[in-house]
């Protein structure tokens, strides 16, 4: 049986690339779509009819987000500027801690970087996160963009971060004909953008990205605090140290993570920021 991966879903017509790097027109086939609906990204087998091809199974998902709705994300792309909308640490970890909470690897990037002077503070901050063991990129006009495009080969990526913070126009820096091939696929198409039920990944620099930005909503209060610490990569090396198996590292004594801040060895502030969101999660939950 033919596979193929789903690379656009408007309304219920999907459009899958096959191995022979076919696009071909697919819909779901009716047992498939009561039971899990087919979503950009997923990985499926394909039957051939008379006239139409038909999307048969879906092959098990590596993870998948709901909004948008994508299976089988390889990274995501937390996009920063230095200015405009301003620099944060806050905002950066929380998008650290979303992504990776969703089993996603997180890639940093950092925009704008022609907008502050060569001493500003922000570039040690950026510095930080390398020291933490982060993949951080810097772009900006006037920055080589040949690392970015590294980045993007045979993955599926989804980019995240606020509006303004430069994700379009990175984009466009990695792959100028990005606009281009985006128009040239809907008019193709004869539809435009805003169709009810709209997902695309857009091939880019030999990989795919998501047409919509991720990890929107920063809703935490879903979270399970355990489940969140163990998925912070600054807090994997010292995890299964602490004295209490459930310990949560706020307040607990004999705890490995506190110890690590104290001795510098985790991001003091990252850890600040992992104890705001803690107290949201349990600001949340029901007391017993
Ligand atoms: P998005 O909302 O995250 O997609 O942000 P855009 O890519 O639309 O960028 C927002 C604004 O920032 C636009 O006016 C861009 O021209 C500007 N911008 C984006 N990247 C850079 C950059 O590296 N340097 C400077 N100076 N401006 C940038
Ligand atoms: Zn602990």
């Amino acid at each position: 049986m033919e596979t193929g991966r789903i690379i656009k879903i408007i309304s219920n017509q999907y459009e899958v690339l096959n191995e022979q790097g076919e696009h071909l027109a697919c819909i779901a086939m009716g047992k498939l779509r009561k039971h899990k609906a087919p979503v950009v990204g997923d990985v499926v087998k394909l039957q051939r009819f008379d006239a139409q091809i038909g999307i048969q199974k879906i092959l098990p998902r590596k993870n998948e987000l709901l909004r948008p709705a994508i299976a089988n994300v390889d990274q995501a792309i937390i996009v920063m500027s230095c200015k405009d909308p301003d620099f944060s640490t806050v905002l950066v970890d929380r998008l650290i801690f979303q992504v990776c909470y969703a089993q996603i690897h997180p890639i940093l990037c950092f925009t704008k970087m022609d907008l502050i002077e060569e001493d500003d503070e922000i570039h040690k901050k950026i510095m930080a996160y390398r020291d933490s063991g982060y993949d951080v990129y810097v772009s900006g006009k006037g920055y080589a963009s040949d690392a970015l495009i590294q980045i993007l080969k045979g993955k599926i990526s989804v980019l995240t971060g606020q509006s303004g913070a430069g994700k379009s126009s990175l984009l466009n820096r990695i792959d100028p004909t990005f606009h281009l091939q985006t128009q040239e696929i809907s008019k193709a198409l004869g539809r435009g953008k805003h169709t009810t039920r709209h997902c695309e990944l857009h091939e880019i620099a030999g990989g795919w990205v998501a047409d919509t930005p991720g990890f929107s909503s920063m809703d935490f209060t879903t979270m399970d605090i355990q489940t969140l610490a163990e998925r912070i990569p600054d807090f994997a090396p010292y995890l299964h140290q602490c004295k209490f198996n459930d310990c949560i590292h706020v307040q607990e004594p004999n705890c490995a993570i506190r110890e690590a801040v104290e001795k510098q060895e985790i991001n003091g502030e990252r850890y600040a920021h992992y104890l705001e969101v803690v107290q949201m999660i349990k600001q949340a939950k029901p007391k017993y």
